[in-house]
């Protein structure tokens, strides 16, 4: 008999909602480090080995992640909920299981609706550090109107 919660165990059990044993439910970013609401950061899978990390992140209900972009990509999989998402120039109602390819400096923002929206994203170990929209790539996103009207910066 082996047990499924030991920390050396290669199972760790499914809690209630979205949340796992032995897995930290930690701040999406530090705080002040870049604009965002209600956004929380778990992660999966870090092994050096696999080249990549596996994260779930949570943006609670009117809560948004941060406007960015950077060299690396995202592959993101809705996990729960309901939201859009700002990718490049165009912004896209998810549910779940929707997938989103994020592509190398693509401006894109999360926007959870009246309910979490919870998402698995994967990237690779090695990546750079995101950056954020100057003045003038905000006053370009906001020539359009509904960009300037989804976006939180
Ligand atoms: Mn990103």
């Amino acid at each position: 008999m082996t047990d499924s919660s030991a920390g050396d165990s290669p199972v760790r059990k499914a809690g209630a909602d979205f949340r796992w044993d032995g897995v930290e439910v930690m701040r999406y970013k530090e705080e002040g480090s870049a604009p965002f609401r209600d956004v929380t950061r778990q992660v999966l899978f870090d092994d050096p080995t696999l080249g990549c990390e596996w994260r779930y992140f949570e943006v609670a209900a009117g809560g948004w992640s941060t406007l960015e972009r950077h060299e690396h990509t995202h592959a993101v999989m809705i996990a729960r909920g309901r939201g859009s998402c700002l990718v490049g120039d165009r912004i896209h109602p998810v549910g779940p299981q929707d997938l989103v390819r994020i592509s190398a400096l693509t401006w894109h923002q999360f926007r959870a609706g009246d309910e979490p929206l919870g998402f698995l994203c994967l990237v690779n170990r090695q990546r750079d550090r995101p950056q954020l929209p100057s003045a003038d790539d905000l006053a370009a996103m906001r020539r359009d109107p509904r960009i300037a009207e989804f976006i939180r910066a």
